[in-house]
């Protein structure tokens, strides 16, 4: 800048120069100029045109810089895209060395000090976050958005499940028990702190498989206006080491990001057994995992609005820690139907069938059999499925037995069987 600054200056210098030359000698009857003086100011002039020369000679050389240098630049974003281009590895950033290198976890488990390519915006590279580094020389080359390769995802409006309360025969105490966990302290928050207790942050339920626990939480997904996001507890283990934890914290991340949330994570014994020496390296993630789990559970501060439920069938596995107040305060068993309950549900389960008039419920739900919602449910199929396979609009009781038969094995019919 400054150099095409100098040459503009002698531009016009030159110009005054000529200008002033040519009114002296244009003037002959004005001031005489001793000989002298005119030598004076065409030495001057001489030597204001050679550095004008010079000047030029400068502009032409910078001229040409500028050109070469934008093709440099040109070369280099082609440079950066070829790098970019190639199949990248993705990593995990821990944090920097100094402007040029920092150290990453590669997804093979081994930390490496690399290079930052000169182009990455260092003020967006936060610890954990995603990046892509090169193949061969791991360099960082770009950063990925947090949610990349994240298999988290909220429950959309439209994936919400179609199961209100209502379509949970019996369960009474239950429904009631896990709305107060979890609905009204997310949509009367002020109730509970008018009150002066802290609401609850997780609850768990347990009991025998089918006996209605995922219903339950999906029709409190579809009563509530609140985020949902569903994970299974297998889903936690993954592949490579670090990756499971990582998902614990992004399940939690999007839950505050989206708060209210609720955070609901089926079969939970999968990650959530009690501790122990763990000799393999497998075990020792799961337990991580579960570290993690309890952290994080910790860790988001009540103002926030996450909710979390877990269910299992196995309750006795889970680890104390797990089960403490404060991570898991309340925890609702959802045992095996009662005769009550069994009317209930056989209610629910048979509201839209076309049942004849004999058939008499009682009759079922008064057999001693240790039955759960899933069987009911499965029994009333079967009917169903008997009175269309013998071309009936009706359900007669003889296709409930039949139903019951198939899903109910008595002890005696069992041991007909190995007869
Ligand atoms: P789990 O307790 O193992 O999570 P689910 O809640 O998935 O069991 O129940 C499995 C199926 O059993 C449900 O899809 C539903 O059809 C039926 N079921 C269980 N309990 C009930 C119930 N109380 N009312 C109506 N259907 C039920």
């Amino acid at each position: 800048m400054e150099e095409i600054g100098l040459i503009a200056k002698g531009k016009s210098l030159k110009k005054g120069a000529e200008l002033k030359r040519n009114q002296y000698c244009s003037t002959p009857f004005s001031l005489p100029i001793s000989k002298d003086m005119e030598d004076d100011l065409y030495i001057r002039l001489k030597e204001l045109e050679r550095k004008l020369e010079v000047l030029e000679i400068q502009e032409e050389y910078i001229k040409d810089e500028v050109k070469n240098l934008k093709r440099e630049l040109l070369y280099a974003q082609e440079e950066v895209k070829r790098v970019r281009a190639v199949p990248l590895v993705i990593g995990q950033f821990l944090e920097m060395i100094d402007e040029h290198s920092a150290i990453v976890a590669a997804t093979t488990g081994s930390n490496y000090l690399i290079r930052i390519l000169s182009t990455i915006d260092q003020e967006v590279l936060k610890p954990s976050s995603s990046v892509a580094l090169h193949r061969h020389s791991n360099a960082l080359v770009d950063i990925l958005p947090s949610e990349f390769d994240s298999s988290i995802q909220l429950l959309s409006a439209s994936e919400k499940p179609d199961v209100s309360y209502s379509d949970v025969g019996g369960l009474d105490v239950q429904k009631q028990e896990i709305r107060e966990a979890v609905e009204l302290p997310l949509t009367h928050g002020e109730l509970y702190k008018q009150i002066g207790i802290e609401s609850m942050r997780g609850v768990l339920l347990y009991g025998p498989p089918g006996t209605g626990k995922t219903m339950t939480v999906k029709a409190v997904a579809h009563h509530t206006n609140a985020a949902f996001i569903r994970v299974v507890g297998s889903e936690f283990v993954q592949k490579f080491l670090g990756e499971g934890p990582r998902m614990v914290r992004d399940v939690f991340r999007l839950a505050r990001e989206n708060s209210p949330a609720i955070v609901f994570i089926d079969e939970i014994d999968a990650i959530g057994t009690k501790r122990f020496d763990a000799q393999t390296g497998a075990d020792r993630e799961v337990q991580r995992i579960l570290l993690e789990l309890l952290n994080q559970m910790d860790g988001f501060d009540q103002s926030t609005y996450v909710k979390v439920i877990m269910a299992t069938n196995r309750a006795d596995t889970l680890d104390p820690a797990l089960l403490r107040p404060g991570r898991l305060d309340r925890k609702i068993e959802f045992p095996y139907p009662d005769r009550r309950q069994k009317r209930l549900i056989f209610q629910v389960a048979t509201s839209k069938m076309n049942l004849s008039e004999e058939v008499d419920l009682e009759d079922y739900v008064s057999r001693p059999d240790k039955i759960s919602g899933a069987e009911i449910t499965a029994i009333c199929q079967e009917a169903g499925m008997h009175a269309v396979r013998k071309n009936r609009y009706i359900i007669l009781p003889k296709d409930f037995e039949k139903g019951y038969r198939t899903h109910v094995k008595s002890d005696h019919d069992e041991q007909h069987w190995y007869k």
